[in-house]
């Protein structure tokens, strides 16, 4: 038997609870050896997600000690099965690691195409959670649902890669989901933060005009930078729903999508709304977190509420199309693992801005 091969992690080491600070550990530990099925994937880099945040405090349930899900890497092996279940899988194709590790394929959600439906599968296997995440040098994907990166984006690099992986997907789909028609007005509701700064990214790509809103001044120059119209402080003198109705001639916006984490961002956006607007609701909240509605309000003005959860491996790929002709450009800053907990801590004050990108 060949000896124990060994590779670098960040193991979390503080309690999944909602008010803990989250603790890394930066370790070695045995390589994860694939299953006949599953492929082993050499990670070149991963970055950093909100998500990840809301992880490590509990807010999505028990999870591994090993998170993160927005990772680029090529494949080092192969199980026993994967040759004869699929030959064009070949060691050194370049592969993205998301949220979604597998899906069952057979459940209500998978089964309703239309719907695409395979991103809300019940029996769906989560990095970090069914699987080992990326914060990790070697990490194993299920052959079933591999994300493999065409040749076709071999010129984007995998650190402009990985944020589209979960953040720019997120981003993407769910602004596709409020089915707008170019030039209309779009509010990106916590614009500063990651899947917020990718989506007034993608708008303004898209052909909507954006209204970028976040908590103080200090993002405003960003937010501008990432082809928002308009800034407006959520915290500042002038009432946010007031505000934004006055951008938009006293109509308010077609769409408001909420990537703030926080129960009053997705209060306001109702403030934010014209008629016959979508709320899409994107942020995880905490689960006591409850938003307020009276039935008059979508009675009388035609008001919908969705939701929409990350995106399909074609959705990937649509939204990498945007980054390889420079439409949109993710804003990355480099990092190591042994920076995590510090990361997290600027995330919990709300400091973070940009994405960061952890070589591996
Ligand atoms: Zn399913
Ligand atoms: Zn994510």
């Amino acid at each position: 038997m060949a000896a124990t091969e060994f590779h670098k992690v960040a193991v979390l080491t503080s309690p999944q609870t909602p008010d803990a600070k989250p603790t890394f550990e930066v370790k070695n530990v045995p390589r994860p050896v694939p299953g006949p099925n599953e492929v082993l994937v050499r990670l070149s880099l991963t970055s950093l997600c909100g998500s990840d945040l809301g992880m490590a405090l509990g807010h999505m349930g028990p999870m591994r000690d090993i998170l993160g899900h927005e990772g680029v890497g090529r494949i080092a092996s192969l199980g026993s099965n994967v040759s004869s279940l699929d030959p064009t899988v070949e060691v050194g194709q370049r592969v993205g690691v998301a949220w979604l590790r597998d899906v069952c394929g057979t459940c209500d959600m998978c089964v309703d195409i239309v719907h695409e439906g395979e991103t809300r599968c019940v029996e769906a296997l989560h990095s970090g959670k069914a699987y080992d995440g990326t914060f990790a040098e070697y990490t194993l994907v299920p052959l079933r649902y591999l994300a493999r990166l065409p040749a076709t984006y071999d010129e984007i690099p995998d650190e402009e890669v990985a944020p589209i992986l979960c953040g720019g997907v997120t981003a993407y789909k769910a602004i596709k989901g409020c089915d707008l028609t170019p030039g209309q007005w779009l509010v990106v509701s916590g614009a500063g933060g990651g899947v917020g700064a990718l989506a007034v990214a993608y708008a303004s790509a898209m052909g909507y005009r954006v209204i970028a809103v976040d908590a103080g001044e200090s993002k405003e120059a960003y937010c501008l930078s990432q082809g928002a119209e308009h800034y407006v402080n959520a915290i500042g003198s002038e009432d946010a729903g007031l505000r934004v109705k006055s951008l938009t001639d006293g109509r308010g916006a077609k769409a408001v999508v909420v990537t703030a984490t926080a129960a009053a961002a997705y209060q306001k956006a109702f403030d934010m709304l014209g008629p016959f607007g979508t709320l899409m609701c994107v942020s995880i909240l905490p689960e006591e977190a409850q938003v307020i509605f009276h039935p008059l309000m979508f009675i009388d003005n035609g008001w919908k509420v969705k939701g929409s959860s990350v995106g399909t491996r074609a959705d990937i790929i649509e939204a990498l199309e945007f980054v390889k002709r420079r439409k949109v450009t993710p804003a990355i800053k480099w990092a190591k693992l042994e920076d995590l907990g510090n990361l997290m801590g600027q995330m919990i004050e709300r400091k973070l801005e940009g994405k960061y990108v952890i070589k591996l």
